[in-house]
This record gives structure tokens, C-alpha cells and sequence, in this order.
């Protein structure tokens, strides 16, 4: 989809359909809405005077003005002027895209929601474009036959602006927005692409092409390397499963200093099938996207080189799949990490931390000075937290701060929770250095605690995304399924990092 900033008027410009954005309780329009409006002969005055139109956030509605250079118009509404922010930019912008798609447009024009103050025309602009781009994600791939109205996609949006000044600001914005959004998207379909279809070495050749389009080193471990670097942890979960694990690594190095890397982490599970310890089958199909988390890193990454910012970032990708077979490793089996550390196995469901314990011990080698992993770690992450926030886990106040602001500006919430040293009598084990599970009472927390042990003195953050990496309802920003979660938050920190 095209988006391009454009020096005009919005009631000037021929178009299929023009978008504005009206804020509630406000009599007297201003900016493209006032402009719009005259030109109409005041259609809009009429609507907020009749009461057809509030201006409530998410509220649209389609105006026809008869003969005129605008064919349609549709109001969205902003909600109140002083709580603009870019989630509501994001939102609206999403809602418009999703009308002009379902009534068979396929461009418009629109301007950007200006409060006057508080929200600066470029972070209006990429939440714009972010929504519009976002709102536009298909999940039928693999669907042969289709509804007419889904064969039609947004092609185009002209953003109309009033003045030179705000048009530099605004095409960063768009660009900004665009290299954010079409990466979450790429997340999405990585995740939401059958295990059949993302397989580890799949998951590796995508790396490997995002990388060279990007101009990223890309580096894919195989079987045999792995166990001479001793990912006893990783090999341990891979050995059930027909199909050879892959440990990705890309970077990216921007010209110049760029100082101590920072390592994105991501659990690469292409297919969890829990292994001996079987998952039932309801739900089962859900678990192609348990490799969410290496998704989102590596789209993430994407990004970031996409934007040029001024940051050398690694991510790295273990991926596996986690079956059960005569080969599968078993409850009971004791198995050697990357650091050296010992691992019982008590339940092969519990194999994200394993796969995560060699990655982290691997990220070490770089000196980083932060390591952030994102993880479908725990159903009981989801039972904390539900379907709203990710569990965040920190070894260190300050990377943890850093990842609160970076959700709060992109909007995908975290919350933190404890990493009491109580916790750890849990996961004693009496034949190994620790056990992979610590039953049921804080199962999220728990999991954290063995994956803190192999992140040394790293500052480190981790994710668990399990609630947040799926969508079982459809929402203005996407489709049921995956979400893209934690590629907007990443980016964010990232351009925040000084
Ligand atoms: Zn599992
Ligand atoms: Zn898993």
C-alpha cells in the first residue's frame, strides 16, 4: 500500500472518499474537518448538530455530498481533543481504513489529527500510516476461493497537509509507520503460517532473505555446531522432532560507533506439541505460533535496519520444533546447557526455557548491554495477566524502565512482576542444578527465574507473551490469530536507547 504526503487541501482534492477525524463535544470545527465542511455547504455542522455524530472514538460515518469533487466522506471519530494520543491516531486511522475497504474504495485521502499541542505532527503521521497499514493485514493466505469485497485492497492514502513545515515531519512519520507496520505484518504471517509451511530451516531462510534484502549479516547454526558450542539445552528439546533445529543469528551494525550491541531474544518454537508431555488435543493447532516471540525479534530487527538507527542490535532465533517420538527426550532426563549448567526435565512441555537458557547463555558472548526475550512462555502468564499486557521480568531497574516507557509510547503493555529469591526454592532439583518446572503457584515467575540464571550480569528483560502473541477476537487494528506483539515495543526502545 502506497502512502504519500501531499501539500493541499482536502476539499480541494478529487477523491473517491476523504477521511477527517472529528473530536467529541466540539461545536466548531477546525483545520481539514472546517475546511471540508464549507465545502460542502456545511453537511458536517448539520450531522454534530442533529446529533448524528459524536465524535466518541471509533464512531464512523459515510457522508454522500452529491455532485462534488469529494464523493464520500467519512467522519471518525478522536474522541476528546485533550486525550489524543497516538494509540487513538493508530485506532482511528485503522477504523477508516476498515470502512473504505468494506465499501469497495480502494484509495482516499485523509489529513493528519492535529491536537495543536500536545501530539507532534510526525508521531500523528507514523500512527497514522501504522494503522492504516496494520488494519489492512489478511489471514487468507492459504484460501483459494474469496469474497469479492476481500479481492480489493486499500491501494493508496494521500495525506492532504496545509503547510511545507509540517510536510517533512510528516513523511518521516509515514516512513517511520510504514517500516514499523509492514514489519509487525511480517510477524504475523511468520506466526500465523502453518508448522507444515515455518519449519526451524523455513524460519532460517526467511532470516536469511529479510537479511540480505536488509543488508544484515545472517549466520544459521546447524545440529553439529550446536553441540560443539554445547546447547545440550536446546539439542535436548530437538531431539524428538524429524526436522534439524536452527540457532539464527542477524545483525545489524549501523555505520560508525555504535557501542555495546543490544541482543533481542526470541522463542522459536515452530510447532509445541508439548512432546512426551502431550498437550490435549483442544487448542493444539494454536501451538504454529509458539514461535511468535522469535517472529517479532526478527521482524523487529527488520525494522530497525529499515529505519538506520543508530544502534548495533543481534537477534537470536533458537528454533525448534517439540514432538513427541522414540527419539524425544523424556521427564526425568538431565540435560547440559551452553553456561554448563545441569537441567532435570520434568516436563518436555516446559521446553521454551530450555531453548531460551542456550540462546541467553550464547548472547553473553557479545558483552551486550542489555539482553530483551520474548517468549509464548506460560499459560500462567495468561491466567495472571490475560489477554491485555505481557509479563515483564528484569534483573535490573533501569532495563526495566527503559521497556516500560518504550510500551507505554507504542501502546503494547507490559507489566512487571516479582523475581523474589523465594521463588527459586521451587525449581531445586536433587539430581541437577536446577528442574525446568516448579509446579503450578507462580508458574510465570518461576519460569523467569531459570531463564534469569543464564543471563548473567546482563542486564535483562524478559517477555512472556503468551497472552498477548494471539487474538481470539477480531479487533479494528487485525484478524483473529497472531498479533505481531512486541515488534512496535522493541523499535521503540531501540529508538529510544541513549
Ligand atoms: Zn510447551
Ligand atoms: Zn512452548
Amino acid at each position: 500500500m502506497l502512502i504519500e504526503a501531499k501539500i493541499g487541501s482536502i476539499a480541494k482534492e478529487a477523491s473517491e472518499l476523504a477521511v477527517v477525524g472529528l473530536f467529541e463535544e466540539e461545536k466548531e470545527l477546525t483545520g481539514a474537518a472546517a475546511a471540508l465542511d464549507s465545502a460542502l455547504g456545511g453537511r458536517i455542522t448539520d450531522l454534530l448538530s442533529w446529533g448524528d455524530f459524536r465524535g466518541t472514538k471509533g464512531e464512523t460515518s459515510v457522508v454522500y455530498p452529491g455532485a462534488n469533487k469529494v464523493k464520500r466522506v467519512l467522519l471518525v471519530g478522536l474522541g476528546k481533543r485533550a486525550e489524543l494520543d497516538t494509540e487513538r491516531v493508530l485506532l482511528a486511522s485503522a477504523a477508516a481504513a476498515r470502512k473504505a475497504v468494506s465499501i469497495g474504495v480502494t484509495s482516499y485521502t485523509t489529513a493528519v489529527p492535529e491536537d495543536g499541542n500536545r501530539l507532534k505532527v510526525e508521531a500523528a503521521a507514523q500512527a497514522l500510516a501504522e494503522g492504516a497499514i496494520l488494519a489492512g493485514y489478511r489471514t487468507d493466505l492459504h484460501r483459494t476461493e474469496k469474497e469479492p469485497h476481500e479481492t480489493k485492497p486499500l491501494e493508496k492514502v494521500l495525506v492532504l497537509l496545509d503547510g511545507s513545515k509540517a510536510r517533512a515531519a510528516a513523511e518521516a512519520g509515514i516512513r517511520a509507520g510504514q517500516a514499523v507496520a509492514s514489519a509487525v505484518n511480517w510477524a504475523r504471517d511468520l506466526a500465523n503460517e502453518p508448522a507444515n509451511y515455518i519449519t526451524p530451516s523455513a524460519l532460517a531462510e526467511q532470516a536469511r532473505q529479510m537479511a540480505r534484502e536488509s543488508g544484515l549479516r545472517c549466520e544459521v547454526l546447524g545440529p553439529e555446531e550446536m553441540r560443539r558450542l554445547g546447547m545440550g539445552a536446546l539439542l535436548g528439546v530437538a531431539q524428538g522432532s524429524a526436522q534439524e533445529a536452527r540457532f539464527i543469528v542477524v545483525e545489524y551494525k549501523p555505520k560508525g560507533k555504535a557501542g555495546a550491541p543490544l541482543v533481542l531474544v526470541g522463542k522459536g518454537i515452530t510447532f509445541d506439541s508439548g512432546g512426551i508431555s502431550l498437550k490435549p488435543d483442544q487448542g493444539m493447532e494454536m501451538m504454529k505460533g509458539d514461535m511468535a516471540g522469535a517472529a517479532a525479534v526478527l521482524a523487529a530487527v527488520k525494522a530497525i535496519a529499515a529505519l538506520g538507527l543508530p544502534r548495533r542490535v543481534i537477534g537470536l532465533l533458537p528454533a525448534t520444533e517439540n514432538l513427541p517420538s522414540g527419539t524425544a527426550y523424556k521427564p526425568g532426563d538431565v540435560l547440559t546447557s551452553i553456561t554448563g549448567k545441569t537441567i532435570e526435565v520434568i516436563s518436555t512441555d516446559a521446553e521454551g526455557r530450555l531453548i531460551l537458557a542456550d540462546a541467553l547463555g550464547y548472547g553473553q558472548r557479545f558483552k551486550p548491554a542489555a539482553m530483551i526475550d520474548l517468549a509464548t512462555l506460560t499459560g500462567a502468564c495468561v491466567v495472571a495477566l490475560g489477554n491485555v499486557g505481557a509479563g515483564l521480568f528484569a534483573n535490573n531497574d533501569d532495563l526495566a524502565s527503559r521497556v516500560e516507557s518504550a510500551s507505554r509510547e507504542s501502546g503494547e503493555k507490559v507489566w512487571r512482576m516479582p523475581l523474589w529469591p523465594e521463588y527459586a526454592e521451587q525449581i531445586k532439583s536433587d539430581v541437577a542444578d536446577m528442574k525446568n518446572t516448579g509446579g503450578r503457584p507462580a508458574g510465570a515467575i518461576t519460569a523467569a527465574l531459570l531463564l534469569s540464571k543464564f543471563a548473567g550480569d546482563t542486564p535483562w528483560v524478559h517477555l512472556d507473551i503468551a497472552g498477548v502473541s494471539g487474538a481470539e477476537k477480531e479487533t479494528a487494528l487485525q484478524p483473529r490469530g497472531a498479533t505481531g506483539f512486541g515488534v512496535r515495543l522493541l523499535v521503540q526502545l531501540v529508538r529510544d536507547w541513549r
